[in-house]
């Protein structure tokens, strides 16, 4: 029956975690998944995290369904978290359900614009994106484009070439992902005065913003400061799309919790969205899972814990950043390396850009057990006390040949 099933290619990301299980030399170092690593380079569940599983424990709750857009609280407080306790949106009408994690709610919002958006069957993903939001919007019936973003010579931001190919290139009305913060794979985000002329743009252009914020904490250490983008858009009054997700910044990665939300212009509207957003989900998957949606929602509701968690979602923060100063000094300083590396410090969140070339990613896999994807993005996160030195010595040797 499968016999003309042709083999695919391996996921970009997750195979070079399959390299990286096969190796086993002791030194190899895995900084392809974006997934935070504590000192010592195991998996980290946050101590609040582990305080609202002892209360949920305790609280004997039943294993029933939820609703179709999943639980209501929890979403209620996800989107405050996004939005802002004073937004103006969150008393006239955001439309929003829980997902499956940042991916799921990225699917629920292709899905509905390819639905109901009227407008325009095109979207516009900055140039790289993370390489899930191409078969995400192809899979949704979208017509995948990018826009110029990453400048390969200055390792930053080419803002020149996206206000060109938004202003020029993009045709009226078309959709516009826009990672919220800490830019991945790049690591590089626009300023504050960079995102307002974004918004005006948009206006202009009338293009759809649709924001993808999976790391709301991890590129300044603040939930709030990290919400900006969000934020001003909705403030100039932009109906943005919004996907969240808290694998990185709770650490529930495998727990799956995420949102998706709609700007909607009043609760008359917002009652025909909901309405629609629960025929699309509810032949997906009916209802999402329950369990990471409580821990979440306790964290997001209990005062003493979310201003716990707010400590170590900087906590994580601020580690990779000193990986970032560890690592430029050693290359810059104790190595010189060919090259600058200030990139290394300047980029955010939890992915460096390093400007490794494909050839050099290969050898340092072959040579040093060294793993990141083909790009050269590292995660910093894969950093820590006991390889960082080595890891330096790795990338000066194959930058040396
Ligand atoms: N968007 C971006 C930009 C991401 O980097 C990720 C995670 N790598 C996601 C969405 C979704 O992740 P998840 O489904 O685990 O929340």
């Amino acid at each position: 029956t499968w016999s003309a099933v042709p083999a695919g290619p391996p996921d970009a990301i997750l195979g070079v975690t399959e390299a990286f299980k096969a190796d086993k030399d002791p030194r190899k170092i895995n900084l392809g998944v974006g997934a935070y690593r504590d000192d010592q380079g195991k998996p980290y569940v946050l101590d609040c995290v582990k305080k609202a599983e002892s209360i949920l424990e305790a609280s004997k709750p039943d294993k029933e369904y939820l609703p179709i857009t999943g639980h209501a609280e929890f979403t209620k407080n996800a989107v405050k978290l996004a939005y802002g306790a004073d937004s103006t949106p969150l008393k006239a009408g955001i439309s929003s359900t829980q997902s499956i994690s940042g991916t799921g709610a990225l699917r629920i919002g292709a899905a509905f614009l390819a639905r109901h958006y009227p407008h325009s069957k095109v979207v516009y993903l900055p140039s790289p994106s993370w390489g899930n939001h191409v078969p995400i919007f192809r899979d949704s019936g979208f017509e995948v484009r990018n826009y110029t973003y990453f400048d390969p010579t200055t390792l930053g931001l080419n803002f020149e070439g996206l206000k060109a190919d938004l202003l020029t290139k993009a045709p009226e009305n078309s959709v516009v992902l826009l990672h919220a913060c800490a830019h991945n794979p790049t690591g590089v985000d626009p300023t504050p005065e960079q995102w307002a002329e974004i918004s005006d743009i948009c206006k202009e252009r009338k293009l759809f913003p649709f924001f993808d914020m999976a790391y709301q904490g991890f590129a300044s250490g603040s939930t709030s400061r990290d919400a900006f983008a969000v934020r001003h858009f909705v403030s100039q009054g932009h109906q943005i799309a919004l996907c969240q997700s808290f694998a990185k910044n709770m650490g529930l990665y495998g727990e799956r919790v995420g949102a998706f939300s709609l700007v909607t212009a009043d609760p008359e509207e917002k009652a025909r969205v909901d309405s629609q957003l629960k025929i699309i989900i509810r032949p997906m998957y009916s209802n999402p899972p329950v369990h990471g949606a409580r821990i979440a929602n306790t964290i997001l509701a209990n005062e003493d814990l979310y201003t716990q968690w707010e400590g170590e979602v900087k906590g994580m923060a601020d580690r990779i950043i000193t990986m970032r100063e560890k690592l430029h000094n050693i290359l810059t300083h104790d190595l010189k390396t060919p090259g600058d590396w200030g990139h290394i410090k300047s980029q955010i969140g939890m992915f460096s850009f390093t400007g490794l070339k494909k050839a050099q990613t290969v050898a340092l896999a072959d040579k040093a057990h060294v793993y990141m994807t083909a790009d050269g993005r590292i995660s910093m996160a894969g950093l820590n006390a006991s390889n960082i030195a080595y890891f330096a010595e790795s990338v000066d040797g194959a930058v040396k040949g």
